[in-house]
């Protein structure tokens, strides 16, 4: 059932519009400095599924965050994010969480990722993180805020923290750990995730202000 937007009441609500367990925990203490209250997709057990088919990370933010917005009647927020490998052209960048193919696990796709790097030497294998977050009301897009995180991909997984491509993703600040070894702290330190929520948060204050 559609409810109507609460613009102008307090607190404000914001849809987080993830299923994605890991990105949601991640998301959580990004935003904590924000004065809303803060609705999950587990209050709208009839959201749709939006296929992911922009050809962009933005393309896909601006969607989910329009379709759930539509749906919800809230002030929504998405994000798209990837991985994109250098000596791959940039793969698999848009399609990170499927890039093992229709049933993919984080499993299979670090798998595929080590095996299509293998033998590579380091500088062969850089790779950014990108996060792109998308704001929507009902009415249309209100902006797009994003960041990237530079770092290698190792040789092999380490670690069980974070989600994703982590157990091999090498940050330069973390002295050879990965993001699946270090604490969500220090991951949200330096992600993408993190870059691209305090512009999130800069853009979100400005826009509150002006309302
Ligand atoms: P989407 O944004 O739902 O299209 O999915 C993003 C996918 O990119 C995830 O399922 C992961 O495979 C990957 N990804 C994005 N951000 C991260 C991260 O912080 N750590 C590990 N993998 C990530």
């Amino acid at each position: 059932m559609r409810k109507k937007l609460n613009a102008g009441k307090r607190p404000l609500r914001l849809l987080i519009a993830t299923r994605n367990k890991g990105k949601l925990r991640e998301i959580k203490p990004l935003l904590s400095s924000l004065k809303v209250e803060f609705v999950g997709l587990s209050e709208f057990p009839d959201a749709p599924v939006v296929e992911e088919d922009g050809q962009s990370h933005e393309e896909n933010a601006v969607k989910k965050a329009l379709r759930f917005a539509r749906f919800s009647g809230l002030l929504t927020l998405a994000e798209d994010s990837g991985i994109e490998v250098k000596a791959l052209g940039g793969r698999p960048g848009i399609l990170s969480a499927r890039y093992s193919g229709e049933n993919a696990t984080d499993k299979k796709n670090n798998d595929k990722l080590l095996q299509e790097l293998e033998g590579m030497p380091n500088d062969k294998r850089r790779a950014r993180y990108v996060c792109v977050i998308a704001l929507a009301s009902p009415e249309g897009i209100i902006f797009t805020a994003e960041g990237e995180c530079p770092g290698y991909i190792a040789t092999e997984e380490r670690g069980e923290g974070g989600f994703g491509y982590d157990p091999l993703f090498l940050h330069p600040a973390l002295g050879g750990k990965t993001f699946a070894q270090v604490p969500l702290a220090a991951k949200n330190k330096h992600s993408h995730r993190a870059q691209a929520y305090e512009a999130f948060k800069a853009k979100f204050k400005a826009y509150m202000r002006e309302k």
